[in-house]
């Protein structure tokens, strides 16, 4: 049977063929005489499957997509306070090459503009590394994300170069502020290299899906960077990932994202999918046209947007109910699905509200996919409770989703994996 999805993604960007809105980058000869025509689009699943409609397999360079990456390295290889330092997370609002610093402290707003790029280019690799091997650092670590070794595009790299009087009038002022304490020149150089890595559509949406699995990239199950390092990058997408139209973007399509000016577009959503777009045509803000045409119908045709309310935790109790009667009988409260607060919250509103008169009490978690951490400790501050309150407590978990010693803090439980047989005293 043909896809689904693929055929999805061939409509959407049929119908977005048309729209020849936009001028190709003209800063330097390889980006402005790109076709301007390719196009393609792109989901990674978070399990690995790829889907793709159009050019997905035309190699472009990555441009400014590089840079939450790279952020990535740098927090994952010198910490948060190392970083923070010297790149704040605030939305500039403004164009993404835009000289610019904090006043008084001279430090980029955000990793996301040319300023706070070029700097967290800086801080990738251990203190003191050689700028050679920073870059290599940076390439790997790209390659990494992607699950497949990347090259360097040298034309484009050459040119950008010839070209990067802004870039390196930047780095000049991050200098003079000791935010760079190198030499700016060898920075720019290794930035323009890492811009000039060359990835297609397919690269960017399973590097994209790196992001949205936490980390991990689910083709070659290399854990990349750490789950934690993944949250923060995010959270600046969100914010700062497309620079002036930032807030636009956050309305209209509420997907953390990252634009480049060869045209090249990712969005990540946590725990779903990878996406990417690509066509040369660039708006005022440096930002592909079609891509965010193409973002806006994924976003309101598939209910993407990470704002979206998810469903409430209502079915969390699937049953509450005695088996056995007398001095054998036992209160079962049958869970399912996947328990966060809110369905945590229920369970334990259930019990305070009708306090079991039964002895022994059980909470099945049989029908269970998850349970995070703070329902884990609503739910053993639950047994406690009960507990101490005279009951006997069982927790029927086959999957064993809660470790193994139960905490203490849980009070006294009988861990079963299943209620046939467990009986009441
Ligand atoms: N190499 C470009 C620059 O630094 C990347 C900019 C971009 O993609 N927005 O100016």
């Amino acid at each position: 049977m043909r896809s689904i999805v693929s055929d999805y993604l061939a409509d959407a960007i049929h119908d977005v063929d048309v729209n020849r809105a936009g001028a190709l980058a003209g800063y330097i000869p390889e980006l402005a005489n790109a076709d301007a025509e390719r196009l393609a689009a792109v989901f990674a699943t978070v399990d690995g499957t790829v889907y793709g409609a159009g050019n997905v397999d035309t190699p472009f360079t990555i441009q400014s997509i590089s840079k939450p990456f790279v952020y990535a390295l740098a927090l994952a290889d010198r910490g948060f306070h190392a970083v923070l330092a010297k790149v704040g997370v605030e939305p500039s609002g403004e164009a993404f090459n835009e000289i610019s610093l904090e006043p008084g402290t001279g430090r980029p707003r955000n990793p996301m503009i040319n300023a706070g790029a070029i700097t967290t280019h800086a801080l990738a690799g251990s203190p003191g590394v050689r700028a050679a091997a920073r870059t290599q650092r940076v390439i790997d670590g790209l390659s990494a994300f992607a699950g497949r070794r990347l090259s360097v595009d040298e034309a484009v790299c050459t040119s950008e170069m010839a070209h990067a009087h802004r870039n390196l009038a930047i780095a000049h002022m991050l200098r003079s502020h000791d935010i760079l304490t190198e030499d700016p020149r060898e920075v720019v150089d290794g930035y323009i290299r890492q811009c000039a890595v060359l990835v297609t559509t397919r690269d960017l949406a399973m590097m994209a899906a790196t992001l949205a699995n936490h980390g991990l990239n689910p083709r070659s199950g290399e854990r990349v960077v750490e789950e934690s390092v993944i949250r923060h990058v995010l959270s600046v997408m969100a914010t700062c990932g497309m620079y002036d139209a930032a807030g636009d973007w956050a309305t209209q399509v509420g997907i953390p994202a990252k634009s480049g000016v060869a045209g090249g577009l990712i969005g990540a959503l946590p725990g779903q999918v990878g996406i990417a777009t690509f066509s040369p045509r660039l708006d005022e803000h440096g930002n592909s046209v079609r891509g965010l045409q193409l973002f806006e119908q994924f976003s309101a045709d598939m209910g993407l947007h990470v704002m979206s309310v998810p469903p409430a935790a209502r079915s969390v109790v699937r049953s509450h109910h005695v088996v056995g009667d007398g001095t054998n009988a036992i209160r079962v409260l049958q869970l399912q699905g996947g328990i966060r607060f809110a369905g945590a919250e229920k369970i334990v509103r259930e019990v305070e509200v009708a306090a079991p008169t039964e002895h022994t009490v059980a909470l099945d978690l049989t029908l269970v996919s998850s349970i995070d951490n703070v329902a884990q400790r609503m739910l053993r501050e639950l047994t406690r409770r009960l507990d101490e309150g005279g009951h006997r407590m069982i927790l029927v978990d086959p999957e064993s989703l809660f470790p193994s010693p139960l905490p203490a803090d849980a009070g006294a439980v009988d861990v079963v994996a299943s209620l046939t047989g467990a009986s009441a005293p």
